[in-house]
């Protein structure tokens, strides 16, 4: 059986998260698709951060109906305690769970996967599932090569090939392997969504979906986005700064 962990901050799920998931879902076969809400950064509690019990209930209502996609408390704080929310240890609880035989699958942006080599023992994570990232125009296989923590990483003259080739295709070193999702272009981030609550709320459902849409009108979510101003309002697919789910992994 095929399984991924797709996780993120979710602040809030959108419509840009689900392309990704359903793409990945019908191209490598997926007979489920975690969705893990971050739990707690490392080294300190992040107050712009929407607690995850929201973000937990708005996954659940975006994938509610989507077959093969479930909601994850793995990293919930009752989970998690006062231990950080590193990704190799949600990988390999996730794997404690499955056969021997079933395929563990880790699906990312290709913009939070060029951070990779900031984590927790990234080659463990990279070593102990197979990446799905999902890819954007501009990208290259270099760039992936470049991100790539250095033990791992092709020698130069290699990387430097790559990065003529386009981000498509796969990468596979030894004991690892990184498959790249066709372009989904969906231009929304959570950023984005967050920004267009704070305003009127008007576009909400377009980004997110009529049940997340209602939930943050309900709940008052995001009303005092633009006033604390901790954001921007760049939506992603113009994004190229890190931004806050590294904070988590
Ligand atoms: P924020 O704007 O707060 O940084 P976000 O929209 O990136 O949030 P996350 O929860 O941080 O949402 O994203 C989880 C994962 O989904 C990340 O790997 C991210 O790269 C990817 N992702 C988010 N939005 C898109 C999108 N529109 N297309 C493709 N991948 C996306």
């Amino acid at each position: 059986m095929n399984v991924a962990l797709f996780g993120g901050t979710f602040d809030p799920i959108h419509r840009g998260h689900l392309a990704v998931a359903k793409a990945a879902q019908h191209d490598y076969g997926l007979k489920q698709i975690l969705f893990i809400p971050s739990g707690a950064p490392p080294h300190k509690h992040d107050p712009a951060l929407t607690p995850f019990i929201h973000r937990y209930a708005m996954v659940a209502l975006a994938i509610s109906g989507q077959a093969g996609m479930t909601p994850s408390l793995v990293e919930s704080p009752h989970e998690l305690g006062n231990r950080p929310a590193y990704s190799i240890d949600t990988v390999r609880r996730i794997r404690a769970t499955l056969k021997a035989t079933d395929r563990l699958f880790f699906i990312i942006g290709i913009d939070a996967f060029l951070d990779i080599a900031k984590w927790h023992q990234p080659e463990a994570v990279l070593r102990e599932t197979e990446f799905i990232v999902a890819s954007r125009p501009g990208y290259s296989l270099g760039d992936l090569g470049d991100a790539l923590p250095e033990s791992l990483r092709p020698p130069e003259p290699v990387r430097r090939a790559l990065r003529n080739q386009a981000a498509k295709g796969e990468i596979v070193l030894p004991g690892i392997t990184i498959h790249l999702l066709p372009e989904v272009t969906e231009h929304v981030s959570a950023t984005h969504v967050r920004k267009a609550a704070a305003r009127s709320g008007s576009q909400l459902r377009s980004l997110v979906g009529p049940a997340v849409a209602d939930y943050i009108h309900k709940t008052g979510l995001y009303r005092n986005t633009v006033q604390t101003g901790h954001d921007s309002a760049t939506p992603k697919v113009l994004q190229m700064t890190p931004r806050r789910r590294q904070k988590t992994i």
